[in-house]
This record gives structure tokens, C-alpha cells and sequence, in this order.
């Protein structure tokens, strides 16, 4: 019941899938196979490890450290050990350090983004891409660590004079996703550092080279040992998990990743009361208008549902378009989607690569089949590509989507366009205010009034009005409901690893 596929693109890809030859880093330093804690590099003390794969090719790319309670116990000493002294550097030493590191992406940037297309999938310049991003928050980070003000306040008690001072929460434990292996991991340790913070990371399990090699480069930027610590684990993601939750040296938890294990962390965070912030799942609501400018609207949805093959927690998940405008924008969306080039993601002129693994194909695929047996019509794609290999996915769009549908209530985190028809400003603000979680949203227009009203009125912590594209270090990121809470870049960025101190001077 699916329409046939797009053999020419079928064709196409395959080529490209056929010239999947990674190329070797310039610096083959950058490739690890051991975790930097303390300065060192380690492997777990139980000499365990884990194979990583390329979810191209499905071949082995190497193995990092399996590592258990005991292994994060030592990073979290490690980094305890270092908070004293690093807490004590002033913001501009710690701005210095992080420019440093930043220029040393920079100067890596081409090995950094062949390791996040290997052990990710993503194209090499969509990979390119995310080492600038990732590099711009240390950068915006460096700038933001000099100028971490208090407050004067005027007192009502005469005779007393306040005022408050910033400082760093502690030891900060972070865990982030595959899904951007570099920016989801500077995002976070910028504004730790910037604030005084000394951290244990906890690496993506499906990327932990790219984490590895940003260590190398912190190393290689002088910041001192223990003050930045990896820890990395498979299996052993929930111990590890664990460790980090109920540590009482931990003051703080940063999290990256699906609703339900922030969920986990939150509760196993409670006896120990720790400051959280939390970047959890989406399922943006993408709303065009009827006087929307449709090639601008058409190319937001390509960048923002199709970027990384649908996998980033921004991706418009439900696309409404108006009644007016509906035949028109699944058309020309149709044939910008015909164009799309996928394989390797080493491929001249690949513009979309593997998904992650075989969990990430069958959601997708579930999610196809279910909007297939209730009506939605499948405009383009629809199926695997085992030509390519057991992880690709053919870009599609369906149209006809009703709100019955796993796709509306479920992010699908994958390369599909799901079509819903809508009459209203009213009906459309009230179907994509629905969902649980509200982490981004988009819409199209040219009416100005509009735009205000729909803006404050969408419950997402991120509007993008008019492009497809929000992600920039200097906003704040973050979602409401279910998505989470705390905000990542930008002036607030910082404030997650400080608390604020009042000081009261009394008998003036
Ligand atoms: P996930 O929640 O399964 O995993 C995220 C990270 O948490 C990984 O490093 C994983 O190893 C770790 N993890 C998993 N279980 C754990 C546990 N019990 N204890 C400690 N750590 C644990 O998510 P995923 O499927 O890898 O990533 C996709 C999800 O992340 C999507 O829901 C997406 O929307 C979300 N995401 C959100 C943002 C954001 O900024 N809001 C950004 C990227 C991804």
C-alpha cells in the first residue's frame, strides 16, 4: 500500500553509498581508544570495553572503555580535586583557556567533522557545519566568562548595604546524545567553565570519538587535569547514570536527551536535591499559512525536518499547512525532497545520510506504516533502503495526516514529512499546543499581526518565524512542558552552574 519508490533516486544513492570510504584523519592522534580523566588517558579499571559502528557501513570503527560505578567515582574525585583551585581563576584566565581550546577546533575542524560523519552518518558538510556551532559556544563562552556580574541592591533596612555575588555551583555532571556528538557537548562545558565549574561528561555511547578528541584538544589548550573528565560506557549507561545522580559532590546535572530518561535522572536527582537543567524531546509544531512566501516556507521545512536526516530535537515533527496553500507547498516540498541525494555520508553531493541505528529505522518505519493505514498518502519515500544498508531510510512526505496518527503525539526523529491540512488560526494554535512537550515551533506568514499573536501564543520554548533555522550560540535554547527546563547559549547560559549569593552588610 505504499506508492513505488523514486528509482532514479534509488539509483543515484546507491552510487554514492558504493564510494563509502572513510577518510583517514590528518592527525591520527584524534582517534582514541581509552578516556581522559584527570589528565590521563584511561581505560576502565575492569579492562572492559565496547565496539562502536559506523552506521553507514555497519563496520566496527573501534572500541572506547566500558566503565561502571567505581570508574565515575574516580572522575568525580578527580574533578572535585580541581574545583578548589580552578573556581579560584578569574574569568578571564578561564576566558583565555577557552578561546584557546575554541581555536584549537578551528585549527582540527576538518578531522573533528570525519569523525562526527563516521560514527554519526551525518554528510561531511552538514558535519563541517556542527564543529563551527560547536566551536562558536566555546567561543561565545569566552566571552561571557569575564563578565559574570552581581547585583547592588539597594537595601530597605537602613544602615545595610547588599549586594549579591555569582558563583560556581560545583562539580557539574553532564550527559549528552549522538545526535550532534561535538555542539551537545560544548554547549555544555562552555558555560561550566566559564562559570568556574570543573565537570565529568558522560559520552554518547554511539559517539564517543568525537568526545575523545575534544578532550585531546582540551589537553593540547592547557586546561589543567581534572578540571574536564570523560567517561564513557555502553552497557553500562544507566550505572554510570546512576553514579553521577546520586552523587553528593555533584551539585549540578546538565542533560541532553529523550523525556523519559530525563524523567530517570530527575527522580534518582532528588535525594540529593541537585540544580538540573534539562533539554529534552520535541515535537515541533511547523505551521504555513496561507500568505506564507512559498519557496521561503518549503525551504524552512527542507532545514528544519529534514536536517541530519530528521534527527535533532528541533525538527518540525507536524507540518500544518493551511487549506489555501496545501496542494502547492506538497507539491514543490515533494520535489525538493526528489532531489535529495542519499548515502554515505563521505559522498560528493550526499545531502543525507544513514539514521543511527536499527531502533531509530524501526520508529520510523512504524510511524510510516501507521499513517498509511489510516489514510495518509504517501507522496514520496515510505520504505528502507537495504540497497545502502540495514540503517537508511528514503526521505518521505505524506499527505492527508489526521491527528489519530503516532506521528502527531510521538517525535519520530527521522526523515518524515507528515502533512496535516488545517482551515484556522485558531484550530492550528490549539492542535499544535496539544502535545506534551514544547520545545520548538515555526510558522509562516507575512502578516506582522499574525506573527506576534501566533508567537506568543505557540507553548514551545523556541519560535522560529519565517525559516526553518534557530540554532545560534547567542539564544537561549531550551524547551517548556516536557521538553525541560534551564537554557542553553546566550547571557543565561552561564547562570545553570552559578548560584547567586546574597551578602548582607549591616551597621553603616
Ligand atoms: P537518550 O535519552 O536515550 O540518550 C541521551 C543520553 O543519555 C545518551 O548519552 C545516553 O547514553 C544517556 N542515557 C540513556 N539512558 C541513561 C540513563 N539511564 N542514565 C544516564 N544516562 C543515560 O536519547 P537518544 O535517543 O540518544 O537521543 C535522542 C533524544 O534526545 C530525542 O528525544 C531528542 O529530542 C533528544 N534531544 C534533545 C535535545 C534538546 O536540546 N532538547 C537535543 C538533542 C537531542
Amino acid at each position: 500500500y505504499i506508492q513505488p519508490t523514486n528509482h532514479l533516486r534509488i539509483l543515484r544513492a546507491s552510487y554514492a553509498s558504493m564510494q563509502h570510504s572513510v577518510p583517514p584523519l590528518n592527525d591520527k592522534s584524534l582517534l582514541k581508544s581509552q578516556t581522559y580523566v584527570n589528565g590521563k588517558w584511561i581505560g576502565a579499571k575492569s579492562g572492559q570495553t565496547f565496539e562502536v559502528n559506523d552506521p553507514a557501513s555497519g563496520k566496527p570503527i573501534g572500541t572506547m572503555p566500558e566503565m561502571n560505578k567505581e570508574d565515575t567515582e574516580e572522575a568525580i574525585k578527580a574533578a572535585a580535586a580541581a574545583f578548589p583551585s580552578f573556581s579560584k581563576t578569574t574569568g578571564r584566565e578561564r576566558a583565555k583557556m577557552l578561546r584557546k581550546w575554541y581555536e584549537l577546533m578551528q585549527e582540527n575542524a576538518e578531522d573533528l567533522a570525519r569523525l562526527i560523519t563516521w560514527e554519526n552518518g551525518k554528510p561531511l558538510a552538514d558535519a563541517k557545519g556542527e564543529v563551527a556551532y560547536a566551536a562558536n559556544f566555546f567561543e561565545w563562552f569566552s566571552e561571557e566568562a569575564p563578565r559574570t556580574y552581581g547585583d547592588t541592591i539597594p537595601a530597605t533596612v537602613p544602615g545595610n548595604r547588599v549586594y549579591t555575588i555569582r558563583q560556581p555551583i560545583g562539580v557539574a555532571g553532564l550527559i549528552t546524545p549522538w545526535n550532534f556528538p561535538a555542539a551537545m557537548i560544548t554547549r555544555k562545558i562552555g558555560p561550566a567553565l566559564a562559570a568556574g565549574c570543573t565537570v565529568v561528561a558522560k559520552s554518547p555511547g554511539e559517539t564517543p570519538f568525537t568526545a575523545a578528541a575534544l578532550a585531546e584538544l582540551a589537553h593540547r589548550a592547557g586546561i589543567p587535569p581534572g578540571v574536564v573528565n570523560f567517561v564513557t560506557a555502553l552497557k553500562n549507561t544507566a550505572e554510570v547514570g546512576e553514579a553521577i545522580t546520586s552523587s553528593d559532590t555533584i551539585k549540578k546535572v546538565s542533560f541532553t536527551g529523550s523525556t523519559g530518561v530525563g524523567k530517570l535522572l530527575m527522580k534518582q536527582s532528588a535525594d540529593t536535591l541537585k540544580k538540573l537543567s534539562f533539554e529534552l524531546g520535541g515535537n515541533a509544531p511547523f505551521i504555513v499559512f496561507d500568505d506564507a512566501d512559498l519557496d521561503i516556507a518549503v525551504a524552512g521545512a527542507v532545514a528544519s525536518k529534514f536536517r541530519s536526516s530528521g534527527q535533532t530535537c528541533v525538527c518540525a515533527n507536524r507540518i500544518y499547512v493551511q487549506k489555501g496553500i496545501y496542494d502547492k507547498f506538497a507539491k514543490a516540498l515533494t520535489e525538493k525532497v526528489d532531489n535529495f541525494k542519499v548515502g554515505s555520508g563521505y559522498a560528493e553531493g550526499v545531502t543525507h545520510g544513514p539514521l543511527i541505528h536499527d531502533r531509530a529505522i524501526g520508529k520510523v518505519e512504524s510511524h510510516v506504516q501507521d499513517a498509511v493505514k489510516q489514510g495518509g498518502k504517501v507522496l514520496t519515500g515510505g520504505q528502507k533502503m537495504p540497497d545502502l544498508g540495514s540503517n537508511f531510510f528514503q526521505p518521505t512526505v505524506i499527505r492527508d495526516m489526521k491527528d489519530s496518527m503516532k506521528l502527531m503525539s510521538e517525535e519520530t526523529f527521522g526523515p518524515v514529512a507528515g502533512l496535516f491540512p488545517f482551515e484556522s488560526e485558531a484550530e492550528v494554535v490549539k492542535s499544535a499546543n496539544t502535545a506534551d512537550v514544547g520545545l520548538a515551533g515555526y510558522f509562516f506568514s507575512k502578516d506582522l499581526q499574525r506573527c506576534y499573536r501566533v508567537a506568543e501564543a505557540l507553548e514551545v520554548g523556541m519560535v522560529g518565524i519565517n525559516t526553518g533555522l534557530i540554532s545560534d550560540p547567542a539564544a537561549p535554547f531550551g524547551g517548556v512542558k516536557q521538553s525541560g527546563f534551564g537554557r542553553e547559549g546566550s547571557k543565561y547560559g552561564v547562570e545553570e552552574y552559578q548560584t547567586i549569593k546574597m551578602v548582607t552588610l549591616g551597621g553603616m
